[in-house]
């Protein structure tokens, strides 16, 4: 942890997690005793092969998966004894999602894709969705539907999407998986300009270490377990 990181508060956070799929012979340990702190305005990198537990690990921050063992922090409450309302409250209240395909709404509008974002995270003040399309540079598309728009296009939909909710973390899963190497470099320039301007804590997946080398903290995975020397910069 750098000095910088040691003194912010955690804003999510896990101890000891283990998340399991199926049962028997089919079980598959995905997370095992992984413990992860994420302090508020922190930008993480989890890196790992294919498999290694990555995208299991954002849906255990996000309450997206119930874990098997240990314990995952939200705003310094156990995520996992909240009831389901109220996740989904923490979740409306707090916590964004960029998946590795954009996954806009495919008869929505970029404008209605985003504006119907903004309402289930019950209208937060601040940017409005045109005025947030116009932020990814996407002012000329707001009447696009997803099928009118490159890979490029509809990942900055998405991206301007989760900072319609005001997220204070931003969860990013291979943000940039389907996109070629210069389109993914200016989605990720966007998301790291997005988040200096808002200041949300930011959590991206990936398996490439130069993705992974942008952020503060790497945390290595591989086996569903954290490697050992978390490197920090
Ligand atoms: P990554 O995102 O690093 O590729 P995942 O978190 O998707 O890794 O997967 C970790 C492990 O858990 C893999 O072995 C994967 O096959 C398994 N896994 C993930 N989701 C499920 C599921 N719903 N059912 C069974 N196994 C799963
Ligand atoms: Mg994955």
């Amino acid at each position: 942890m750098t000095p910088a990181t040691a003194t912010r508060p955690s804003l999510a956070s896990c101890v000891g997690l283990g998340v399991s799929h199926g049962q028997g012979e089919a079980r598959v340990d995905a997370l095992r005793d992984v413990t992860l702190d994420v302090p508020g305005s922190s930008t993480v990198a989890l890196w790992g092969p294919s498999g290694s537990g990555k995208t299991t690990l954002l849906h255990a921050l996000g309450g997206l998966v119930e874990p098997t063992e240990g314990t995952v922090w939200w705003r310094g409450e156990k995520l996992s004894s909240l009831d389901a309302r109220a996740r989904g409250r923490a979740r409306a209240g707090g916590i964004a999602y960029v998946f590795q395909g954009s996954n806009l709404l495919p008869h929505f509008t970029s404008f209605e894709n985003v504006a119907f974002a903004r309402w289930a995270a019950g209208d937060p003040a601040g940017h409005g969705a045109a005025e947030l399309l116009e932020l990814v540079g996407l002012g000329a598309k707001l009447d696009s539907l997803p099928s009118e728009l490159s890979g490029g296009e509809a990942q900055r939909v998405a991206v301007a999407r989760a900072l319609a909710q005001q997220p204070a973390l931003l969860l990013c899963d291979e943000p940039t998986g389907h996109l070629d190497s210069d389109t993914g470099a200016r989605v990720l320039n966007l998301i790291d300009a997005a988040q200096l301007e808002f200041g949300f804590a930011l959590v991206v997946a990936t398996h490439d270490a130069d993705v992974a080398g942008r952020y503060e903290k790497t945390v290595e995975l591989e086996d569903g377990r954290v490697q050992a020397g978390e490197k920090t910069r």
